[in-house]
């Protein structure tokens, strides 16, 4: 099963897609992810890819779905994935299909998490997360015990670079201006499922597994 996660940043995606992750046996594929790990290994890709994410717009499509097809053909016999981040324009959706369709697949199912715009900017400027564990906290919503340490006791939280103000505007712009396009595109293709991702996490976990579970 290939599931494509659809939303702007802050939307919720990644909390959702461990969960989904988890429960339904599926392989997480986050293109952000990715890119950030090319680049903490210094490889050429993520020099090249560096600039654009520091300034919250969109790495070029070549460099992406070349990036993404290796990654998608690597799980050629998985059980399913899940797209996270991918595609996220409407050149990347288009050579997405014509991949999968040369291997007689196709997207099953597109979720779109659907977040007020007021919402983002707090929701992102406020995440912070652990460098040694991985745990992610929120300092609103879900603040660490003490401040801007790791509740594991690793010592102190850091913030995305990309996660500040000035970068994440750019960010829900880019979103706007060449991802939301994509929810039509797929809408074509009869598969787009409607979540609300204003609501509670659980709320929101909630409404993605019904869609799932009929599948
Ligand atoms: P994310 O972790 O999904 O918010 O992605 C972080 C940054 O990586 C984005 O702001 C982009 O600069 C870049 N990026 C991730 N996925 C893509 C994609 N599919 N196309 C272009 N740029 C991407």
């Amino acid at each position: 099963m290939i599931v494509v996660f659809l939303g702007p940043p802050g939307a919720g995606k990644g909390t959702q897609c461990k969960l989904l992750v988890d429960k339904y046996h599926l392989e997480h594929l986050s293109s952000g992810d990715i890119l950030r790990a090319e680049r903490k290994q210094g490889t050429e890709l993520g020099k090249q890819a560096q600039s654009y994410m520091d300034a919250g717009g969109l790495v070029p499509d070549e460099l992406i779905v070349a990036m993404m097809m290796k990654e998608i053909q690597a799980r050629q016999n998985s059980k399913g994935f899940i797209l996270d981040g991918f595609p996220r324009t409407l050149g990347q959706a288009h050579a997405l299909d014509e991949a999968l369709k040369k291997a007689s697949k196709s997207v099953d199912v597109v979720l779109n998490l659907a977040v007020d715009d007021d919402k983002l900017e707090e929701r992102i400027t406020g995440r912070r997360s652990c460098p040694k564990c991985g745990a992610t906290y929120h300092i609103i919503f879900n603040p660490p015990a003490n401040d801007n340490m790791c509740d594991a006791g690793c010592g102190p939280l850091t913030q995305r670079k990309d996660d500040t103000a000035e970068v994440v505007r750019n960010r829900i712009k880019a979103y706007h201006e060449q991802t939301a396009p994509l929810i039509e595109y797929y809408r074509k293709q009869g598969n787009v499922h409607d979540i609300d991702g204003n609501a509670a996490i659980e709320d929101v976990t909630a409404a993605v597994c019904s869609v799932m579970d009929k599948l």
